[in-house]
């Protein structure tokens, strides 16, 4: 593939490569930069990861996670970064708002080559490079296609695997979305093959629960869920009192909006969190109903066809009436 070969051309021509990612970062943007850093190492090259924030606790156990720059820790280095950069890598997000609000900015000014590696709907038109393939899983995998499509695949090892597998495993709901293909359980048997520890990345995002996020989501299941009377509709909502009550620390409510939409009968769930005055929301649906125009509408948001979020500026109860009466229009 020609794509890959330039990019891999352009690694080798750069000096100073700057990996982005999306705000708030998940398991595919912390893999997918992770992934490409270790690939950059071993074509003798350097890079330096820079996202808006840091992930959760079960996601930054991987090696070189916490030596990933963030805006939220060192703004200054993050601007020089971006600022000094002769290649920048756009991973797991279609627009550059995406990166949040303080690096945007330093982003779209930039003077380096971009390249866009991602697997989001209706990219936007900043990059010099564009690699957006709507139909795989996650950028991840796009970043395994890159190694293996510019003849690289030899250097695949535990070091690149690993943050590949966490990847591909937490953007598929742990392989079972649609979006899985024969393709990625072949790349998941390349990355066992190289060593990759499987079970350690399962039982590290996922068995690393504390007292208070046990307790966190079982009051939330038991308390806070609301099923619509006429539409196959779950929501769940968690104000900041209730957070800090349960000594809330970011993750502890992730995935929990897929725990509504698991509800038999139920095609599309909604989960609202209050933050410093704002509510995200997280989205997801299943079969016909989708959720990411919706999020994009209304909620200045976006995402995927059964995966979307966005925000409300709006109190909670205004937030939730404003979804409920947006119910007959999207659903
Ligand atoms: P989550 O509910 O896990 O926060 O987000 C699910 C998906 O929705 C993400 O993978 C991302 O594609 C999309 N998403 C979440 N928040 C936003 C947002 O504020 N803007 C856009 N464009 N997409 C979002
Ligand atoms: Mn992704």
């Amino acid at each position: 593939m020609e794509k890959y070969k330039a990019i891999v051309e352009a690694i080798k021509s750069a000096k100073n490569i700057v990996i982005s990612s999306h705000k708030s970062p998940d398991g595919d943007s912390i893999g997918s930069s992770l992934g490409l850093f270790y690939f950059i190492e071993s074509l003798d090259k350097k890079a330096t990861i820079c996202h808006a924030d840091k992930g959760s606790l079960s996601l930054t156990w991987v090696l070189g996670a916490h030596d990933i720059v963030t805006f939220e820790d060192q703004p200054e280095k993050s601007i020089e970064l971006f600022e000094q950069a002769d290649l920048i890598f756009c991973l797991d997000y279609n627009s550059a708002d995406r990166v949040g609000q303080d690096l945007a900015p330093f982003l779209i000014e930039a003077r380096a080559k971009k390249i866009m590696i991602d697997h989001h709907m209706h990219p936007a038109d900043f990059c010099d490079i564009l690699v957006s393939e709507t139909n795989v899983c996650s950028t991840s995998q796009l970043i395994f296609e890159l190694i293996d499509k510019s003849g690289n695949l030899d250097k695949i090892n535990e070091k690149i695997g690993t943050p590949l597998y966490l990847g591909i495993m937490t953007d598929t709901g742990s392989f079972r979305y649609p979006s899985v293909h024969a393709r990625t359980h072949e790349i998941l048997a390349e990355l066992l093959k190289c060593g990759v520890k499987h079970y350690d990345v399962h039982e590290k995002v996922f068995d690393t629960n504390t007292m208070d996020r046990l307790q966190l989501r079982g009051y939330v299941i038991s308390e806070k869920l609301e099923i619509y009377q006429d539409y196959p509709i779950a929501i769940m909502s968690i104000n900041e009192e209730e957070l800090n009550r349960f000594n809330f620390k970011k993750g502890d409510t992730d995935g929990l909006v897929n725990v509504a939409l698991s509800i038999e009968g139920i095609k599309i769930a909604a989960f609202f969190a209050e933050k410093d005055g704002q509510v995200k929301i997280s989205f997801r649906s299943k079969g016909d109903y989708f959720v990411n125009v919706l999020a994009m509408e209304n909620f200045e948001g976006g995402g995927h066809k059964y995966a979307a979020g966005g925000i409300s500026f709006q109190p909670m109860d205004k937030t939730i009436e404003l979804f409920k009466s947006l119910i007959p229009k999207y659903f």
